[in-house]
């Protein structure tokens, strides 16, 4: 007898029927013998018309009262995912995040989970009933709704199989798992079989939506194996869990990429202490989120800085910039809107030091022109024009051998 823990999507549970076939599923699962819970998110689209509802009553809609409407998607659905099980004999409960008691902080609309309590869930699970939980959504201190973000029925599947030491969290969606990259660019990607927290980190974080980032954080310190599932193939999708030993580990696990970035530049910038903090002390005060920086060894007591932002940051941020070379009086500040980065990802690449070269050749050989890299244990990101992500991606793909069985096609 194993416990698992399940979370359906908005796509999963869209529409009577799909409640209805989820409703199937966790019967068949519950009557096997497993203990099961299910955390379902609104129905596709609810969540979306719950916000616009609410902008339309208020230019300003108080987060408080923001959180108690976005949060009712979550309850018509346990409701009606618990009447279809009980409908079909198996013995189940709803409870919302407030009477389970996800107890969370209070920032509205992005609360973090401080404690989930157990007993009520423990108590159905051992009288062999089917516990169904509102996603998204927890309690603070004071009583006051909160929600978690978007996506954030991700997380919520995460803290309750933390909490109960579940065999397994499975996330059914509407995709049949986690790819090498993403294969509307490329349609050679291939579905992992599995993959570690971190590398799923970094894909995630790099534009893989697949699931919320902070689930694959929580479910990595807790150590909660997660599967990624489709709702409507069959298939044993893709898990992620931590590095296993047994298998021969790939060396690259996927290409990763984002063209939601800008780059900017300070050139002629006098190389003196404190330059750095002066130049991005302005963009952070304006909670601009810098992803790269790239400092040049100064030639004539002058270097250039480079860094790059979000790219509906990129305006003002440039302007900033701007205003800050003339105070330091440095050269010129410009930048660019039309770039894109790609990023190889793999624990493998830990112990093997030609990942570098053979990432720099590929885009060499493609003429593509490298506008910064940076490096982390786990990966590898360049900046390129964004003209050639495509292109870029494609060439990657094929170079580590993540095409076809995995080999490297080009040997470092
Ligand atoms: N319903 C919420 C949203 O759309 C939470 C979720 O689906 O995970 O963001
Ligand atoms: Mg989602």
């Amino acid at each position: 007898m194993a416990l698992i823990v399940q979370k359906y999507g908005g796509t999963s549970v869209g529409s009577i029927e799909k409640i209805g076939k989820v409703a199937d599923k966790v019967c068949a699962l519950a009557r096997s013998g497993d203990q099961v819970v299910v955390a379902v998110s609104a129905m596709s689209g609810e969540t979306n018309r719950l916000i616009a509802l609410a902008h339309e009553m208020s230019s300003k809609p108080h987060t408080r009262e923001m959180d108690v409407i976005i949060s009712t998607g979550e309850q018509v659905t346990i409701a009606l995912l618990t009447m279809a099980l009980l409908d079909r004999g198996c013995e189940a409960r709803s409870y919302t995040g407030t009477q389970i008691k996800m107890l969370t902080d209070s920032v509205h609309g992005k609360a973090r989970i401080r404690e989930v309590q157990c007993d009520a869930m423990r108590e159905d699970l051992n009288a062999g009933r089917v516990v169904v939980v509102a996603g998204f959504q927890g309690v603070d201190e004071h009583g006051n709704i909160t929600t978690l973000g978007r996506g954030g029925s991700d997380t919520t599947a995460v803290a309750i199989a933390a909490a109960l030491k579940a065999d397994e969290c499975q996330i059914y969606t509407d995709v049949d798992g986690v790819y090498t990259t993403d294969p509307r660019i490329e349609p050679k990607a291939r579905k992992l079989d599995r993959i570690t927290f971190e590398e799923m980190l970094e894909m995630a974080s790099l534009g893989s939506k697949v699931l919320q980032i902070r689930s694959v954080e929580f479910a990595g310190k807790y150590n909660v194996p997660l599967r990624v599932l489709s709702s409507f193939e069959e298939g044993s999708g893709t898990l992620i869990a931590l590095e296993n030993d047994d298998v021969e580990q790939a060396l690259i696990s996927g290409i990763a990429f984002n063209r939601d970035e800008a780059q900017l530049t300070m050139t002629g910038v006098p190389d003196q202490p404190g330059v750095a903090s002066k130049i991005l002390g302005p963009i952070t005060q304006a909670n601009i989120e810098i992803d790269m920086i790239v400092q040049n060894i100064s030639a004539d007591g002058c270097t250039d800085f480079t860094f790059t932002v979000h790219r509906n940051d990129y305006a003002t941020a440039l302007e900033l910039l701007q205003q800050t070379a003339g105070e330091l009086g440095a050269k010129s500040a410009i930048g660019d809107d039309k770039i894109a980065k790609i990023s190889v990802v793999g624990v493998g690449m830990r112990s093997h030091a030609g990942i570098a070269n053979i990432m720099f050749q590929t885009l060499a050989d493609e003429n593509i022109n490298i506008r910064m890299i940076s490096t982390s244990e786990i990966k590898i990101s360049v900046v390129i024009d964004e003209k050639y992500l495509e292109l870029g991606v494609r060439s990657l793909h094929q170079a580590f051998g993540l095409d076809n069985d995995g080999q490297l096609s080009r040997i470092a």
